[in-house]
């Protein structure tokens, strides 16, 4: 499939070589905060991202934007590594942002020095309402003419930890009249003590904003194109800003391109927001199944090729859009369809006693595991007197247009003999306990496989003392809201119902499954074993229906 997706970037790239932009110059980043794991937006960004360095032979560098000491966690690394491996994506080097908080200083002596920023006392709620709105003009801040000395020496005390959190920030001086609310002395260092970061400890007390370590890190970095998604748009003055006032290079300076971020219905898409879900235990952690998150996704049997399916699917625009779910949906049947064994489970076991098959007789039959594969293999299963179908394959009357079991109808057992129904015996309720039939000896073929009469239902089962008793988790949405994200308390709009767990019986060969097995359970939908199966209890959760 020709990878249209990353065109309007192709464009651009192609125009910047065009106008001699060296060629051995290109070189990408991904820059996810480790306040979380990835999800599904960031795959987009990833794929964008290492895709045009394929294409172009550079680099990408990951790095982790991590300059806010309050979230971020060093196991986030972890995962967010082993999430974009798994996607099977490699970059060429790990770095830090915080490995730059040095340079960032010295940097923002830079701008100091200039007359373009200073070190205002007021609160952040001040600050907040001095800024206004993009309609009223914003109101100057009493200490923005400080002397350029004095907020050198100033500048200096915060960082050498004379001040509390709250106390004083260092904000950049440019228009506080801008329409665009960003420049209007946006905030570019903040002292946080009260919490230590990860990775340089007590070392700093200061920290800078996303806006200001960005650009610098890419500047630092050489990066030449820095992708973001759309809600960066309104930063780009500033980025260029920022980077107009250090760049003493006075050569190649990266530039910021925007692209449309990633939404999917009934989700929200954004570590923040999914770190609620996971610290109030509305879910299991961050890989629970329903999380919208590689490592839920993975965990639910999502493969990397469902996923980059599904980004070349929707395709890399400048709109803004909401992406249905069905489309992921689409995207990993497809690929189940190739790659996963069918087996048979029973979810709501009917007793069905074959009168004329003998009682101790087991005969092992041919399934063929998968019929879209070429190497056509097969696995034994069971076949014996007593066998478990689905309750609601069976009707005790025949109606008009129901295919399946009734009394006195035949139909074709998945792998097996054609089996008639002649009788019933029920509880004491009323309901129906098993079904007496007869199975048509000479309707097997040799291989177990093709039949000699054609009839027109196929019914799975297993055989009852064979079954393997399994747990299956089934996954509703998370959200009953299309658009949660719309709404700032999106946590109302729970469905609190998305998780349904049942029993099954399964035919003895899931006994072995693996973690990367992925099977269709014929008539039901595809499943894979979970993380927490064990011999004990044997776990499988829902991918996805199979319609
Ligand atoms: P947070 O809520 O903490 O801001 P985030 O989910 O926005 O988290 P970041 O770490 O800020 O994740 O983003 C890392 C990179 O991934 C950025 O370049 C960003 O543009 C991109 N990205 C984040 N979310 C999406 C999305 N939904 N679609 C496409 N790209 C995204
Ligand atoms: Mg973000």
């Amino acid at each position: 499939m020709k990878i249209k997706d990353i065109n309007i970037f192709d464009k651009i790239i192609e125009k910047d070589l065009e106008s001699g932009f060296p060629k051995n110059k290109l070189l990408f980043r991904f820059p996810p905060e480790p306040n979380g794991y990835l999800h599904i937006g960031h795959a987009k960004s990833i794929y964008l991202n290492f895709k045009l360095a394929e294409k172009y032979k550079a680099s990408v560098i990951l790095r982790f934007d991590d300059t806010n000491p309050i979230e971020e966690e060093k196991k986030f690394i972890y995962y967010i590594k082993k999430d974009i491996f798994w996607l099977g994506f490699k970059w060429n080097k790990v770095t830090y942002a915080s490995n730059y908080f040095y340079k960032l200083y010295d940097l923002a002596k830079v701008i100091i020095e200039k007359g373009k920023a200073y070190v205002d006392d007021q609160k952040q709620y001040k600050i907040q309402e001095q800024r206004k709105n993009p309609f009223e003009d914003g109101i100057e801040s009493p200490y923005r003419n400080r002397s350029i000395k004095e907020n050198i020496f100033l500048f200096k005390k915060m960082k050498n930890g004379y001040f509390d959190d709250g106390d004083c920030v260092l904000r950049a001086k440019i228009d506080m009249k801008s329409p665009n609310m960003n420049l209007r002395d946006p905030i570019m260092y903040r002292i946080i003590k009260k919490k230590l970061h990860y990775r340089t400890k007590n070392k700093w007390c200061i920290y800078p904003t996303y806006d200001w370590t960005h650009g610098q890190s890419d500047y630092i970095e050489n990066i030449s194109h820095s992708l973001c998604s759309f809600e960066f748009e309104n930063h780009k003055q500033l980025y260029n800003w920022y980077i107009y006032n250090i760049n003493k290079k006075n050569s190649l300076t990266p530039r910021q391109y925007e692209f449309s971020r990633l939404n999917l219905n009934y989700n929200v898409l954004s570590k923040r927001k999914l770190q609620i879900l996971v610290k109030q235990n509305i879910v299991n952690g961050w890989d629970d199944p329903r999380m919208p998150t590689i490592s839920g996704l993975r965990r639910r049997g999502y493969t990397p090729e469902s996923i980059k399916y599904f980004i070349k699917k929707i395709g890399i625009s400048k709109r803004y859009n909401h992406i249905d779910i069905s489309i992921l949906e689409f995207s990993i049947r497809k690929h189940l369809n190739k790659i996963s064994s069918r087996v048979m489970v029973v979810i709501n076991p009917l007793l069905i006693i074959i009168e004329n098959y003998p009682t101790s007789k087991v005969e092992w039959l041919n399934a063929e595991n998968n019929p879209e594969d070429i190497k056509k293999t097969y696995r034994k299963i069971p076949f014996s007197r007593f066998l478990y179908i689905e309750s609601e394959d069976f009707l005790e009357k025949n109606k008009k247009n129901f295919l399946r079991l009734s009394l006195g109808k035949e139909v074709r057992l998945k792998n097996a003999y054609i089996l008639k129904a002649n009788n019933i015996s029920r509880n004491i309720d009323g309901s129906i306990k098993s079904v007496y039939c007869t199975y048509d000896k000479n309707s097997l073929s040799k291989t177990g496989l093709s039949s000699k009469r054609k009839i027109k239902s196929t019914l799975h089962w297993v055989s009852k003392i064979h079954a393997l008793k399994i747990k299956i988790n089934i996954f509703d949405k998370i959200f009953i809201e299309k658009i949660p994200e719309k709404y700032k308390k999106f946590i109302d709009f729970l469905n609190h119902d998305s998780l349904k767990t049942k029993m099954a019986y399964a035919e003895t060969s899931l006994r072995t499954a693996t973690i990367k097995e992925k099977f269709q359970f014929q008539r039901i939908g595809y499943f894979c074993l979970d993380k927490k199966s064990n011999k004990k209890t044997i776990i499988f959760n829902k991918t996805v229906s199979l319609k």
